[in-house]
């Protein structure tokens, strides 16, 4: 990793779409970047992160200033600042993270864009989609921010893309007074290229801002963007980004085929053209928002036929059909509105295949895939072996109400939500359990209970959890703070005791807060001693009012990686089967996925047990032994 700060101009490193961006950045002299974490974008951060940390530990001091945010509203306001105070600031953020720093993007552009040397230094917002939404609660699809906001947008394709676009956009937003959009797509962040280092820029590490830029005619503001994104038009229309690609495959039709692609589908359609050997043309665009409107109606004109392959909505075909529309209506857009293309759903080689192949009248070229003859284990979704936040809904399952409504967040406790413990009946972003709990709660008068991770708690969940305390609902809170932003890589948060750089921090406890906040009943529990848990959730249930546990035991997979790295032993467990009764509660009830059954006996696996010993404590007959300890 360290290539990307220290690999010099001219050499080429085989590295990922998320570090080519912050190779694209240091060659762009960024200053500041700032982010909250989230798949599939979080390698930014983690790049930075170590970076900083390697310089730090050399003594010397890094070209940049890094943190991990509490929330992406934050880490765009300080990016704000920065750039309104001349230095280049790039914040990235996954699609549903924009949804938080929305408010200030928006209203950031329209308060302060009046005068024309307000934005000096470059602010990059990297967007990045999940199409197919592996790791997010949708397939928000965020190319439709930049036209709401009238910003410029960038669309890379491939890893050196990335890299190449991400500098090119602190020149483009200083050009503009306007800041760059950079959308990307989770099969170009997590996949990994070829990269052709440029050479690394100088930081300016001093800003000032004089003035007051702001104004209060909202009009004159809006009017001000409109013109700079007129300009935009101009940068569009001579993008390198936006270019022809011509296919001679010797195959000829008669008709004249022409296809438009962006982002990843551009990868797909030049693969799939060339496998069908055709003579055609691909407009590639790159440079998305606006789009280049001379190239793209010179590109219409040329063709009796139009392919749009591009992932999600008709984003580009929509534009290309009034293009066309205005044009003469002589030429025919096939993509998604004509059935060809699926609006939903992550892409593939097979997805454009067949459609590219159909309108060019010939066969499939990608042959279907046999299904595999092996034969996989089905596994649940499910917490890993030695999870605490298992033990926490494993006791208070033992105590809750029958009628209880849980409401629950986003983490990876949200898997308590799954089979067996089924303690979700709603969740989808980030800190909305609280306010979830309290509706609930006020709809149904019965029983409401909240859990929230700990960086989601100061991400999002301060300001429900006042509101909750303000209107004396009657609702437990359960926060599970396992020490980081485990889900997406165990990135820091306000309640560690360092910082990104590496630095010592403050360690803000989540207890404390809670008590500042007015909560009358707080109390902090380990969640891997059940019994104690049980009772402690017993008395919170029971309080009349915003009752919050703090439960709190370090993510296992964190506890056992230092144990490795100290050189400590993880103890290994197994069943005494003379003493197992076959109850399955260890695996039914519990469900830490160690356990497993053959021939109606319990063993535990090796190679998942993470050591924790807390089955002991679920075992009722005490067969839950440690490896080697003598039968008792
Ligand atoms: S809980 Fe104990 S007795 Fe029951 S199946 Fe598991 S090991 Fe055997
Ligand atoms: S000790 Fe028990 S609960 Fe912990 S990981 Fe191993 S099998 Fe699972």
């Amino acid at each position: 990793m360290e290539e990307i700060l220290t690999g010099k101009e001219g050499e080429r490193y085989f590295l990922l779409g998320n570090e080519a961006i912050v190779r694209g950045a240091l060659e762009a002299g960024v200053d500041i970047a700032a982010l909250y974490p989230g798949t599939p974008m979080s390698e930014i951060g983690d790049v930075f992160h170590a970076l900083a940390k390697s310089v730090l530990d050399k003594g010397e001091e890094p070209s940049f200033y890094f943190e991990w945010s509490a929330n992406e509203k934050v880490s765009l306001d300080i990016c704000i600042a920065a750039s309104l105070s001349g230095l280049r600031a790039l914040c990235p953020m996954k699609a549903q993270g924009f949804n938080v720093a929305a408010d200030s993007f928006l209203d950031y552009l329209t308060a302060c864009n009046l005068v024309e040397t307000d934005i000096k230094g470059g602010l990059v917002l990297v967007c990045a989609d999940d199409p197919g939404g592996t790791s997010s609660v949708n397939e928000q699809d965020d190319r439709y921010i930049p036209i709401l906001a009238d910003v410029p947008m960038l669309e890379p394709s491939n890893c050196q893309e990335m890299k190449d676009m991400t500098k090119k956009a602190f020149g483009i937003a200083e050009e503009l007074h306007l800041p760059v959009f950079l959308r990307t797509v989770n099969r170009v962040n997590l996949s990994r290229g070829d990269l052709l280092f440029g050479k690394l820029g100088v930081p300016r590490r001093k800003g000032d801002i004089k003035g007051v830029p702001i104004s209060f005619d909202r009009t004159r503001c809006h009017a001000n963007i409109l013109k700079k994104m007129e300009k935009a038009k101009e940068f569009s229309e001579k993008s390198e980004y936006n270019r022809v690609i011509k296919f001679d495959g010797g195959k000829t039709g008669h008709r004249r085929i022409g296809v438009v692609a962006s982002s990843i589908s551009i990868s797909y359609a030049e693969e799939i053209i060339r496998e069908l050997g055709v003579e055609a043309e691909l407009l590639a665009l790159g440079f998305t928002n606006p789009l280049p409107e001379m190239l793209c109606k010179d590109f219409i004109n040329k063709f009796d036929e139009i392919i749009v392959v591009e992932e999600l909505s008709p984003f580009l075909e929509t534009q290309f059909l009034k293009m066309a529309h205005e044009i003469s209506d002589k030429t025919k857009i096939w993509g998604k509105e004509t059935g060809h293309f699926p609006r939903a759903g992550e892409y593939r080689l097979e997805t454009v295949a067949e459609p590219l192949a159909k309108v060019f009248g010939m066969d499939n070229p990608i042959p279907r895939r046999e299904g595999s003859r092996i034969e996989l284990v089905a596994r649940a979704l499910t917490n890993c072996p030695g999870c605490p936040h298992r033990n926490t809904y494993y006791a208070i399952k033992q105590v809750v109400p029958k009628d209880a409504i849980f409401a629950n967040d986003q983490g990876c406790y949200l898997l308590g939500g799954l089979e067996p413990y089924k303690m979700s009946h709603a969740q989808y972003s980030m800190g909305a359990s609280i306010g979830l709990a309290c509706g609930f709660q006020q709809a149904t008068g019965k029983p409401s209970i909240a859990f929230i991770g700990d960086s989601t708690f100061f991400h999002n969940g301060m300001s429900p959890l006042a509101n909750a305390i303000h209107h004396k609902y009657d609702i437990t809170v359960v926060v599970m703070d396992n020490g980081a932003t485990a889900m997406s890589g165990f990135q820091l948060h306000p309640g560690t005791d360092r910082d990104a750089m590496g630095r010592e921090a403050i360690s803000i406890k989540i207890e404390d807060v809670v008590r500042g906040l007015g909560a009358t009943f707080v109390e902090v529990v380990n969640p891997n001693n059940i019994a104690e848990t049980r009772e402690v959730f017993k008395r919170a249930i029971a309080h009349n009012g915003v009752s919050v546990v703090v439960s709190k035991a370090l993510c296992r997979l964190m506890e056992n990686r230092e144990k490795r790295r100290k050189g400590l032993k993880i103890t290994s467990y197994e069943i005494d089967q003379e003493k197992c009764d076959q109850c399955n509660i260890c695996i039914d009830i519990y469900a830490c996925p160690a356990f497993y059954e053959v021939d109606d006996k319990i063993y535990i696996d090796d190679v998942q047990c993470a050591g924790c010993g807390v089955c002991q404590e679920v075992c009722r007959v005490g067969a839950i032994r440690e490896k080697g300890a003598e039968n008792g």
